[in-house]
């Protein structure tokens, strides 16, 4: 619940809006209330052919008749009293009976004193014609529903924009979030995590704040106006009218807890869903190769089966809502019939010896208060929809705010330091690291990469070179030691200034699903044309680029699975040439580049690694002959040693 008091902190924000949302809805169940108040008496009146003038006129005067029988009553008992001519019992009767008296006539009074003020109203706004009066009055009711109505479309467009702005930003922040976490933070959710949380998730939350904020205040807003209503028609049947209350309180309790339940499971279910999904169609050639088809059918088969038989707990226990609420509501408009129907038929106040009505009940008076018990039992039973969005919203309010407040391990320093560029000393000192606090993946890590030095960085699988050149770019930080630029250590550096110096080519290469253009011009996104040209021909990919009928414009697909392996190397060569950066990062970056390809590009690399400081993770003779020195990584220990052509010079 904490999570979602969050977001619907962050709705006050909107707080302007939120007011008027509000006073639109204070304004629907005002309209609600009276066009019940209005229609029943009214049309009461006027079918007996009765103007209103002269009923209330008729009325005032019965009332008056009362309060002035009343008091002669009153008067001439109190004279008895004072005379001394009742004792005992008949005295005690007597007091009582004033005190009736005196209740009753103020009851008149009031009345009387209404019927006052509501007179000129009736003589000045209403024609003395009952039919006339009729058509006037379901003419305003007419234009008061209208009215309720565009009230309600404000209300509802406004809440809606603020729900939805406030999913928008959560979506913005969960998307930064999955930008900013370390590699290994991000991983523990996955892309498919990430999905889940970008749409299901924040729909969810949206709609649980469209709920408080839509219907959490129109539907008790109408009830209260209603019930409000019915109290001043008669309280004491009011309340014999909600002695279903508790038991249906405690029933929504109940419901309540099972919705959340089921939402959770939801959002379990989602995100397996995603992970399946997403799991199968990223290596939907691994799939058709070892012929899987089945397999991965039968798993999608099952998670979309369970989030089915999820979806169907959640439709019922939400409409169970329905009749929940719903028997509230026909619970209090059958007590108020039969007890109503009691008090008339028989012409008594007191039912069971409880007094319900100070004067016996009027056709007209039951048939208004029926009118405000059934103006209250629809929005009791709206309310129930509104429970189960106030449920979901919490649910994905709960998924949402622990990721959003999980910190990145890479803390950006407050007051970043600056290193001249070009600098001259990447240091690692007595670095060591481990993914999981358990296995040490690297240990004492001791180099220095001078300025312009090319390193080849070497060892067996698993090893750790791909761990020490991700340290080195501060896609992680060491559980302990440090790695300085120029003495200053990267944790001091901005993120951004530090990444703007490295220019990496992975063996896996991520393209977008753009044109070739597109995917070179991300390494420096205001270069030129020509730039772009020049760099492709450094990575000999030019060549090839040109061949394809759309040439530059040419779409690479998803992942970039129109080009081939080596195809995709060159792309991600020719991006990091174009970046033109002070230290250069190369994973295995030409392992499936064809001999004579890779011999060109070596040639360009060669030219190009001039001026810059290059380290390079290869198993490649060729490559091993660009560097100057040579790192051995091993079971996470690194030592340092010339290359073979510089130890024989
Ligand atoms: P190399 O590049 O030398 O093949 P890596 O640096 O990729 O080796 O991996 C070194 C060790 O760290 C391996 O044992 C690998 O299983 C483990 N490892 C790599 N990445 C992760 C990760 N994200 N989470 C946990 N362990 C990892």
């Amino acid at each position: 619940m904490n999570y979602f008091l969050r977001a619907l902190r962050e709705a006050v924000k909107s707080w302007p809006l939120l007011m008027a949302a509000i006073a639109c809805s204070a304004g629907v169940a005002g309209l609600w209330g009276a066009n019940i108040a209005a229609l029943f008496p009214i049309i009461e009146v006027t079918l007996r052919g009765e103007s209103l003038q002269s009923w209330n006129a008729k009325r005032m005067a019965a009332a008056q008749e009362r309060v002035d029988a009343a008091d002669r009553e009153a008067e001439a008992l109190r004279g008895d009293l004072a005379a001394g001519r009742l004792d005992g019992s008949a005295a005690h009767s007597a007091r009582t009976r004033i005190d009736a008296l005196t209740t009753a006539a103020h009851g008149d009074r009031a009345i009387v004193s209404s019927a006052g003020k509501l007179g000129p109203w009736l003589s000045r706004f209403l024609p003395t014609d009952p039919f006339r009066t009729v058509l006037v009055v379901v003419s305003v009711v007419v234009v008061s529903t209208f009215l309720k109505h565009v009230l309600l479309l404000t209300g509802t467009l406004l809440v809606t924009w603020v729900a939805m702005s406030i999913s928008r930003d959560i979506r913005l922040k969960v998307f930064d979030k999955a930008l900013e976490l370390d590699r290994a933070q991000f991983m523990r959710l996955g892309s498919a995590g990430f999905m889940a949380q970008v749409t299901s998730t924040s729909d969810m939350l949206a709609s649980g704040i469209t709920s408080v904020y839509g219907g959490a205040v129109t539907e008790p807003l109408k009830i209260l106006a209603c019930l409000g209503c019915a109290f001043m028609v008669s309280w004491r049947l009011t309340l014999a009218c909600l002695m279903l209350a508790p038991i249906v309180g405690f029933l929504m309790v109940w419901l309540n807890r099972r919705i959340r339940g089921v939402s959770k499971n939801i959002l379990a279910r989602s995100r397996g869903f995603h992970h399946v999904l997403l799991e199968a169609l990223n290596n939907v050639l691994t799939v058709q190769a070892y012929t899987m088809e089945d397999f991965e059918r039968e798993r999608f088969r099952h998670c979309t089966s369970d989030m089915m038989r999820t979806g169907m707990w959640h439709t019922f226990y939400h409409t169970l809502a329905n009749p929940i609420t719903e028997i509230l509501g026909i619970g209090m408009v059958a007590t108020s019939i039969a007890v109503g129907a009691w008090l008339v038929i028989n012409q008594e106040t007191q039912i069971l010896g409880i007094t319900m009505t100070e004067q016996p009940m009027t056709v007209p008076g039951i048939m208004i208060f029926f009118g405000f018990l059934i103006g209250a039992s629809d929005p009791v039973r709206k309310l129930s929809g509104v429970i189960t969005g106030l449920n979901v919203g919490i649910v994905g309010a709960q998924g949402l705010y622990p990721l959003l407040d999980t910190p990145s391990k890479l803390v950006e320093s407050p007051a970043p330091r600056r290193v001249p560029s070009p600098h001259r000393e990447i240091r690692l000192e007595d670095v060591s690291f481990s993914y999981d606090g358990i296995d040490t993946v690297l240990r004492d890590v001791n180099v220095s990469i001078r300025f312009g030095e090319r390193v080849a960085i070497v060892g067996p699988n698993g090893g750790g070179k791909s761990t020490l050149v991700n340290i080195i770019c501060r896609f992680y930080d060491p559980t302990s030691g440090r790695v300085t630029i120029d003495g200053v250590p990267l944790t001091d550096m901005a993120l951004a200034d530090l990444r703007g110096r490295i220019a990496m080519v992975t063996q896996q290469t991520e393209l977008f699903n753009e044109s070739i253009h597109y995917n070179i011009k991300y390494g420096r996104w205001d270069a030129t044309d020509e730039e772009i040209e020049e760099a492709a021909r450094k990575a000999h990919a030019h060549d090839f680029i040109a061949d394809f009928p759309d040439g530059y414009r040419t779409m690479v697909g998803p992942g970039g699975f129109r080009l081939s392996g080596g195809q995709r190397q060159r792309i991600s060569l020719a991006r990091a040439f174009l970046r033109d950066a002070e230290i250069l990062v190369l994973d295995e970056a030409t392992s499936q580049i064809d001999v004579e390809s890779e011999r060109l590009i070596h040639e360009a690399l060669a030219r190009y690694v001039e001026n810059r400081t290059v380290i390079m993770i290869t198993h490649r003779a060729s490559t091993l002959a660009l560097a100057d020195s040579i790192l051995e990584v091993e079971h996470g220990r690194v030592t340092k040693r010339p290359a073979p052509r510089h130890q024989a010079a």
